[in-house]
């Protein structure tokens, strides 16, 4: 039995909840809509739906893989609900937003895993909000690239599909996907759309050395990926994979120069960074490149 990591200082978070945050999570309440930031206790949820800004989970609440790191629940998954685009679209406008990101579960039981409602989900948000910029965060669809072409063919201002970890750690933490189906999928979003900035995340402190992140990123730029974002890793309940180490600050650091010398155009470092952390900046900059 090993002694429970102490938490370290850098990720005590200051919870500074206001007016705006519980406006949000009524809203979503009252359109049965599920959000990322809730769904998966992000850190970041008082800064970000103070800020206004929120990541969309469609395709229902239950997924048909259980990563070990993932707090959402696993199972069978509801029925496809085709209001749901209009529903999210709906809401981007009442918030006024004007980055979106929009990320789904697994839904490995549909012959598209969801693809056509990523797509509707863009066309609906863009028909209201025509200057909001949408990101989408893509399961691997089971390597459907036929699947993946509906979603880029919804043009998409960024494709976002998280490595989540080192190759060789990739099997025990995402148990249904594959590190090299995440790089082709990657590389064939790029061939489809070669516009399109595409964007990656990495977390840190499940047991990764130092000399395989910088391959996975050197992974990644060989399929050219154009954002990355690394974060530590936070065990959501007892029952969910260790920590194994908490990454100090300095190195998250010194990984952001790493990847900026490999020709990433934009990189989030930081112990509290999440795929869609400060997502607004990082799109400017990809898109300024
Ligand atoms: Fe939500 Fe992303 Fe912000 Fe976390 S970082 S609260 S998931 S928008
Ligand atoms: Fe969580 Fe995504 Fe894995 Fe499903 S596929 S368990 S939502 S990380």
């Amino acid at each position: 039995q090993r002694e429970k990591l102490q938490k370290p200082d850098w990720l005590r978070i200051k919870l500074t909840t206001d007016g705006n945050y519980a406006e949000i999570k009524e809203m979503m309440r009252g359109k049965t809509l599920h959000t990322v930031c809730e769904e998966a206790r992000c850190p970041n949820i008082y800064e970000c739906w103070s800020n206004r800004t929120a990541t969309f989970m469609i395709l229902g609440d239950i997924c048909t893989r259980a990563c070990r790191f993932c707090a959402v629940k696993t199972g069978m998954p509801t029925e496809l609900d085709t209001a749901e685009p209009e529903r999210v679209a709906e809401a981007a406008e009442q918030m006024g937003l004007q980055h979106c990101v929009v990320t789904s579960v697994a839904r490995d039981d549909l012959k598209d895993g969801g693809a056509s409602i990523f797509a509707a989900t863009i066309r609906a948000i863009r028909k209201r909000l025509p200057f909001c910029r949408v990101e989408v965060l893509i399961p691997d669809f089971m390597g459907n690239w036929d699947a993946l072409q509906v979603v880029m063919d919804a043009n998409p201002d960024i494709l976002n599909h998280n490595i989540e970890t080192v190759e060789r750690l990739s099997d025990r933490v995402r148990a249904k996907a594959k590190y090299k189906r995440s790089l082709e999928l990657l590389r064939r979003a790029k061939e489809m759309k070669p516009k399109i900035p595409t964007k990656s995340s990495i977390m840190l402190g499940v047991g990764e050395e130092w000399d395989e992140i910088l391959q996975a990123m050197d992974d990644l730029r060989a399929v050219d990926c154009n954002i990355l974002t690394l974060g530590q890793y936070l065990q959501p309940t007892p029952k969910h994979m260790r920590i194994e180490r908490y990454v100090h600050p300095d190195e998250f650091k010194a990984l952001k120069e790493e990847g900026k010398k490999r020709g990433f155009r934009h990189v989030e470092s930081g112990p509290l960074v999440r795929s869609s952390y400060h997502a607004h900046e990082q799109t400017d900059s990809a898109h300024a490149a």
